[in-house]
């Protein structure tokens, strides 16, 4: 990787162990009006805005919701999102920031999780590794449109060819693909079989960290 002076990650599943606790508050709060969903559909929607993901959910099992009740179960999964996350980082990637850190990289994060939620991740020792990021309530398109990396892009002043994007999940493989720019995926949510969109597919964080750190 050469040419490679910045590297933009995901948040969910490839920075902090969340998923589970995204599929855990979706699962409850779509309880409520009678809507079950299965792990599988919340992994392949990953990257989405909160607000998107329940709108695909919604127009998948057609019915129609009202307005207001899309934004009630949209506010109650934030609440028991909030109410049982832990922030457990994944194995690793805080070592793997901080090399890149200190070997002059530029880092950034795009995530189409809210900034409250990931200020409690950067708590975990990631406090001055991004240089930009970019949180779900920032952007009018979240994954699998090019918009999130676009803005960081754009924001870091950066040329395309000489970024690579960490992911874990088909929405954000497809966005950082769209938005033109290089995709490494990790299989810490979903097997390869998803992933194929990517340039690269890992089965670890250690493992893409290996590579990256043994080809600078
Ligand atoms: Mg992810």
């Amino acid at each position: 990787m050469k040419n490679t002076n910045t590297v933009i990650f995901d948040m969910d599943g490839v920075i902090v162990d969340s998923m589970p606790y995204h599929i855990k508050s979706w699962k409850e709060a779509l309880s409520t009006i009678e809507m079950s969903v299965s792990d599988l559909e919340i992994y392949l929607m990953e990257g989405m805005t909160g607000r998107e993901t329940i709108d695909k959910l919604v127009s998948k099992s057609n019915r129609s919701l009202s307005d207001e009740t899309v934004e009630k179960v949209l506010k109650l999964k934030r609440k028991i999102f909030n109410d049982i996350f832990t922030v457990k980082l994944m194995k690793g990637i805080r070592d793997f920031l901080l090399e890149l850190n200190s070997r002059k990289y530029h880092l950034a994060l795009v995530t189409g999780t809210r900034l409250e939620v990931v200020k409690k991740v950067l708590q975990m020792g990631l406090d001055n590794v991004f240089k930009v990021i970019v949180t779900g309530e920032m952007v009018n398109n979240g994954k699998p449109s090019p918009e999130p990396y676009l803005k960081a892009v754009h924001e870091l002043d950066v040329k395309r060819e000489d970024c690579l994007v960490i992911e874990n999940a088909p929405a954000g493989i497809a966005s950082a693909k769209n938005a033109g720019l290089t995709c490494f995926a990790v299989e810490t949510s979903l097997p390869g079989e998803y992933l194929k969109g990517a340039d690269r597919i890992f089965p670890s964080i250690d493992d893409l960290s290996k590579f990256l750190i043994n080809s600078a």
